[in-house]
């Protein structure tokens, strides 16, 4: 069922309660990076200049006692806004009360407030008690009573169920999507439950169990699963090939075992790895067929898998990836995952689509992420989605 989205909505004249993800990296006051903020702008633009109030709320970082509180102010996110939309924005330092009120109250068509960061219920007077994060219902059915509309534009929160998102929702008439969690939905919910075959799935990083429920849910929808990355050798293990000193996870064998059975000639593994005798960009490495040999570990798949990969992808219709190939943070182990990013970018008849924060992070570090159909901007979020679970955040959103 399609999602009610914010272009649906009649926003004028009307307060629009929005939940935006500004969880940017702050330090001292400072902004790292503001491609949050930046990303959140074609939903604001949209409800200003269609003449709503723009009451937008999100998190920022974890506050877990009241000395967090000072440093994790939406006070700077809510300046960077100002200067990006090139017009004031009211900032409120406090999440509730009549000094909030008034502020809305005091609203024009077309203003902007940003309410100070969500997390601050989190603690009060000095106790621990979540009242956002633990999704407080007087907390959620008060910020509703704030607004006439709520649109949840905040897609990296999905998987979680806030005060903030499914709070406000459950007290909403109407709660709509914004244009990043239209997207989102679109392109990682299209993918998982209606692909386009053939549809290819490339799975990497770290470790088998953290993808366990992907493996599991993508099995059951894909035509392949090309396997790179550190858990390649795990899987290794399992078919008593020789590891070397790769990441393994010994108790994963049994399991990785499990999966090879399951999905027979549907899972791809690597043929051929480069290894180095430390886990170190600067130290000899070389190309390796098959078993690993003692004393060398694998850092990334080499350039017989990446043909035999590329083999498989260039037919296909849908592609998801999560999980880089190799060791990405290191030039001399980023080859793999930087081949497969360029070859996707060249897949023009392919919905292309990259989940996970180490693999977003890749894909943009490597300057092939503007080739792509659709990065996703939430990385726990993500994963949830392709595991098939129900995401709160999106659960929430009303039905077209
Ligand atoms: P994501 O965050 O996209 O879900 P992961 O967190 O699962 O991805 O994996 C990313 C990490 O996996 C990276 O830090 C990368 O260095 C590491 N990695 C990839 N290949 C290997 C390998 N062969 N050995 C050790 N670590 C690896
Ligand atoms: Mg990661």
């Amino acid at each position: 069922m399609a999602k009610l989205t914010v272009s649906d909505l009649d926003v004028k004249g009307k307060k629009v309660l929005m939940r935006v993800d500004f969880n940017v990296p702050i330090k001292d006051g400072v902004i790292g990076n503001d491609n949050r903020i930046v990303a959140a702008l074609p939903t604001i633009k949209y409800v200003i200049e269609n003449g709503g109030k723009a009451i937008l709320l999100s998190h920022l970082g974890r506050v877990k006692k009241e000395e967090d509180k000072p440093g994790l102010s939406m006070r700077p996110v809510a300046e960077r806004l100002s200067n990006l939309l090139n017009k004031p924005v009211t900032f409120v330092p406090t999440t509730e009360g009549k000094q909030l009120e008034d502020a809305i109250d005091g609203l024009n068509d077309g203003d902007v407030l940003v309410m100070e960061n969500t997390r601050y219920e989190d603690v009060k007077d000095g106790e621990y008690v979540k009242r956002e994060s633990g999704n407080d219902p007087e907390l959620g059915k008060y910020w509703a009573s704030l607004g006439d509309v709520f649109v949840n534009d905040a897609f990296g929160t999905a998987h979680r169920s806030h005060a903030s998102n499914v709070g406000i929702a459950s007290n909403m008439a109407q709660t709509a999507a914004g244009f990043l969690m239209e997207k989102e939905i679109t392109f990682i919910g299209g993918a998982v439950d209606n692909p386009e075959h053939p549809f290819v799935a490339i799975l990497g990083g770290a470790k088998v169990s953290d993808k366990i429920g992907v493996i599991d849910n993508l099995l059951a929808k894909a035509d392949k699963i090309l396997i790179g990355g550190g858990m390649t050798y795990t899987f290794y293990a399992a078919k008593g090939m020789k590891i070397g000193n790769s990441l393994v996870e010994s108790d994963k064998i049994d399991l990785a075992k499990e999966i090879l059975d399951k999905a027979g000639d549907k899972l791809v593994l690597p043929v051929d790895s480069i290894v180095a005798e430390k886990f170190d960009n600067d130290v000899a490495h070389k190309t390796v067929e098959g078993d690993i040999p003692d004393g060398y570990m694998a850092l990334d798949i080499g350039p017989k898998s990446v043909a035999e990969f590329e083999d498989v992808l260039k037919d296909a219709k849908t592609v998801v990836w999560n999980g880089p190939m190799g060791v990405f943070e290191m030039s001399n182990y980023a080859e793999g995952t930087l081949e497969i990013g360029k070859f996707l970018g060249t897949l023009k008849d392919a919905k292309t689509i990259v989940g996970g924060g180490d693999s977003t992070a890749a894909v943009q570090q490597l300057g092939v992420a503007d080739q792509l159909s659709h990065i996703s901007t939430g990385g726990g979020a993500s994963l949830e989605y392709l595991e098939g679970k129900t995401l709160p955040g999106i659960a929430a959103i009303s039905d077209k």
